[in-house]
C-alpha cells in the first residue's frame, strides 16, 4: 500500500495540463506577452481614468487580461497541487506567482483611479459599460472602503506575503508532516494524511480504526503550535485589513465581498447547530448499534451504515455512472462529462505530495481541472459528480458572462456541486427496488453529502465564528485556545450521543478552509439551495431543470438572494433552511425504519 511518487503513477490517471499550454516555454512566452499587454494598458490609461469612455475602455482591456492570468496561474499552480514535493515545480509556481503579483500591483491604479473620477463620469460609465457593469457598480459600492492609490499599490504588492500563513499551513501538511506506522495485534499499518482520511476513517475493524485515529492525531499534535501560529497570523491580518478599510468588524469585512448579510450567515450556523443536532445524534446512535460498539466515539462517525454495499467501482465504470446519473441535466451536460474523461480534465492518481481532498478549477471559456484521490469506491463517483458540478457551472457561466461575472458569490459556490450529488443519488435510487440498496444510497447521502456540508464544515464554521469574535475583541489565538474551542464545539453538537475522543479537538488543524475567509459555512448554504431546487426538480421536472440551468448561467450577475431566486428558492427567510433540516430528518427516519426491517435493529 506504499504511496507512489508522482513520476510512478500512470499518465492516464493524471490531468493533462497541456490543454492550457503545450509546454513550459509556451507558458513563459504567454507570460511575456501578457506583461506587454499590461504595460500597454498602464501607458494608455494611467492618469486618464477621469472620463466615462476611458473608464469603460480600460476595464474592457482589463477583461482580456484576467483569463490569461488565470491560465498562467493554473498551469503552474495545478502542477504544484499534484506534487508539493517537486521542488522544480514549486519554484516555477513561486516565480509565476511573483510575476503575477507584480503585474497586479502595476494594475492596481485602475480601481483606485476610477474611484477618484467625478461622480457624473462614474454614472455615465455605468450606463456605457457592458461586460464590466456589475464590476463597476460593485467597485463604486466599495468606495468607502478603498484607501489611497499609493496605499492600494503597496497592499497589492504585498499580496503574496498575505498568503504566507496558508503556504506555511500547506507546507506543514503536505511536505513536512511525517506519520510513523502504527501497530495493532502485532501487525504494522502504514499511515499518511490521505490514507487516514480516505481509508482508516471508514475502516470497519474498530481496533484498527481507533488505533489509526490515535496515531494520526498524536502526529498532528507535534505540529499544533506552528499551525496555530500560522492561523493566528492569518486572522490577525484579516483583522488589520478590516480596520484599515473601515469595516465594523472582521465579519462585515468578509461578508461584504460575498454580498451576504450577517443575519444570513448567523442563521446557517445557529439553525443547523440547534435543529440538525437531534437528527444527527440519532443517526450516530444507529451506526453505533449497527456495529455493536460499546460506545460511539468521534473516531467512529465516518463509518458507513452498510459498508458491504459500497460497491467497488473502476475509473472506467465511473464514467458510465456519472454520465447516466447526470443525464437529467441534458445533452450538453453529458457532453461535458464525456470531454472531462476523454480530454483528461481529472487527476485521479494517488501519489506522495499530492493535495488531499478534491477541488475543481475552471478556466474562462475553456475546460476545468478536477483533483481527487481515487479509491475505487462509489463514494468517489459522488466526488466526481460533485466536482463536475463546479465544472458545469464554469461552462455555462463563462459561455454567457464576462470574465468579471464569471464567479458567483462564495455563498453559492457549493450549490451546483452538491446539487449533482443529490441528482446522482436520486438516479441511483431509481435503478433498483432492493431495500438494502435504497438504504445504502440514503445513508451515503447522510454520511457523505449532508455530513460533509452540514456537519463537518458547519462545525468548522461555528468554531471559526468564535475565533473571529476573539480576534475582533483584540485578542489572539494559540493551539490551546483553538483546541479548547473545537472540543466545546463538538460537545455542543453531539452531546451524550458521541464521545469526543482524545485528539478530536485538534480537528481544527485538518482544513485549509480557515485561510479562505468565511468559507466553511457556505457549504451548507449552497446545499440548502441545492436541496430545495432538487425537490422542485423531483416535483416539477423539466421547468425546474431549466431554472437550475439559468441559475448556473447567471454566474455573478446578481447577489446570492437574487441568484437563488432564479432557481426558485427564497433565501431571505429561514424557510429553505428549515425545510432542508426537516428533509434530512426524514431521510434519517427512513434509514432507521429500513434498518429495523433489514437487520432487526431498533433504536
Ligand atoms: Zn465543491
Amino acid at each position: 500500500m506504499k504511496l507512489k511518487t508522482r513520476k510512478e503513477v500512470p499518465v492516464e490517471q493524471t490531468w493533462d495540463l497541456t490543454l492550457i499550454y503545450p509546454d513550459d516555454d509556451a507558458m513563459w512566452k504567454a507570460l511575456e506577452d501578457l506583461k506587454a499587454d499590461a504595460k500597454n494598458l498602464v501607458e494608455k490609461y494611467k492618469g486618464r481614468l477621469n472620463t466615462a469612455e476611458n473608464i469603460v475602455g480600460c476595464l474592457d482591456d482589463m477583461e482580456k487580461i484576467l483569463p490569461e492570468q488565470l491560465k498562467i496561474y493554473s498551469y503552474s499552480g495545478l502542477a504544484m497541487e499534484a506534487d508539493y514535493t517537486d521542488n522544480a515545480v514549486r519554484e516555477r509556481s513561486e516565480k509565476v506567482g511573483d510575476e503575477l503579483t507584480r503585474m497586479d500591483s502595476e494594475l492596481s491604479f485602475v480601481d483606485s483611479e476610477i474611484l477618484l473620477a467625478p461622480d457624473e463620469e462614474l454614472r455615465k460609465a455605468v450606463g456605457l459599460a457592458k461586460g464590466c457593469r456589475n464590476y463597476l457598480e460593485d467597485l463604486i459600492a466599495k468606495k468607502a472602503h478603498m484607501l489611497s492609490p499609493e496605499t492600494e499599490k503597496v497592499l497589492a504588492s504585498l499580496d503574496r506575503s498575505f498568503e504566507v500563513p496558508y503556504t506555511i499551513y500547506n507546507t506543514m501538511k503536505l511536505a513536512d508532516i511525517a506519520f510513523d506506522p502504527f501497530t495493532v495485534d502485532g501487525k504494522e499499518y502504514p499511515l499518511g494524511y490521505s490514507l487516514f482520511e480516505d481509508d482508516y476513517e471508514y475502516e470497519a475493524d474498530t481496533k484498527v480504526r481507533r488505533a489509526a485515529f490515535r496515531a494520526f492525531y498524536d502526529t498532528l499534535k507535534k505540529y499544533e503550535n506552528t499551525t496555530a501560529a500560522a492561523y493566528n497570523a492569518c486572522v490577525s491580518q484579516e483583522k488589520v485589513m478590516a480596520e484599515l478599510r473601515g469595516f465594523k468588524d472582521v465579519f462585515d469585512s468578509l461578508l461584504f465581498e460575498q454580498k451576504v448579510t450577517r443575519e444570513m450567515y448567523d442563521r446557517q450556523i445557529d439553525v443547523i447547530t440547534e435543529r440538525l443536532a437531534p437528527h444527527m445524534r440519532k443517526y450516530a446512535t444507529l451506526i453505533g448499534k449497527k456495529y455493536g460498539l460499546d460506545r460511539m466515539t468521534f473516531a467512529d462517525l465516518k463509518l458507513a451504515l452498510d459498508p458491504e454495499y459500497d460497491p467497488r467501482v473502476t475509473i472506467e465504470e465511473s464514467h458510465k455512472y456519472v454520465r447516466e446519473g447526470l443525464s437529467i441535466l441534458g445533452d450538453d451536460y453529458v457532453d461535458m462529462v464525456d470531454r472531462a474523461y476523454k480530454e483528461r480534465w481529472i487527476d485521479f492518481a494517488k501519489n506522495i505530495g499530492k493535495s488531499t481532498g478534491g477541488f475543481c478549477s475552471s478556466l474562462y471559456r475553456a475546460n476545468s481541472y478536477i483533483l481527487l484521490n481515487w479509491n475505487d469506491r462509489m463514494a468517489d463517483v459522488f466526488t466526481i459528480a460533485h466536482e463536475l458540478g463546479h465544472a458545469g457551472q464554469g461552462m455555462y457561466t463563462t459561455a454567457a458572462q464576462s470574465a468579471y461575472d464569471s464567479e458567483p458569490s462564495m455563498y453559492l459556490v457549493e450549490a451546483p456541486s452538491t446539487m449533482n450529488e443529490l441528482i446522482f443519488a436520486n438516479h441511483l435510487i431509481h435503478t433498483s427496488d432492493d431495500k438494502r440498496f435504497r438504504r445504502w444510497v440514503l445513508s451515503s447521502q447522510i454520511g457523505h453529502t449532508y455530513y460533509h456540508n452540514f456537519v463537518t464544515h458547519l462545525r468548522e464554521a461555528w468554531y471559526q465564528r468564535e475565533v473571529y469574535k476573539i480576534i475582533d475583541e483584540g485578542g489572539s489565538v494559540n493551539a490551546e485556545i483553538l483546541s479548547e474551542l473545537f472540543r466545546k464545539n463538538l460537545e455542543l453538537f453531539w452531546s451524550d450521543a458521541v464521545e469526543i475522543s482524545e485528539g478530536a479537538e485538534l480537528t481544527w488543524m485538518r482544513q485549509p478552509h480557515y485561510y479562505m475567509g468565511l468559507y466553511p459555512y457556505t457549504y451548507s448554504a449552497g446545499l440548502t439551495v441545492a436541496t430545495q431546487a432538487m425537490l422542485r426538480i423531483e416535483k416539477e421536472g423539466a421547468p425546474a431543470v431549466e431554472d437550475w440551468k439559468s441559475f448556473l448561467t447567471a454566474g455573478g450577475t446578481k447577489d446570492p438572494a437574487g441568484l437563488a431566486k432564479i432557481a426558485g428558492v427564497d433565501i431571505t427567510t429561514d424557510g429553505p433552511l428549515n425545510a432542508t433540516v426537516d428533509y434530512i430528518g426524514s431521510i434519517i427516519d427512513e434509514i432507521c425504519e429500513l434498518t429495523e426491517e433489514i437487520d432487526g435493529i431498533k433504536l
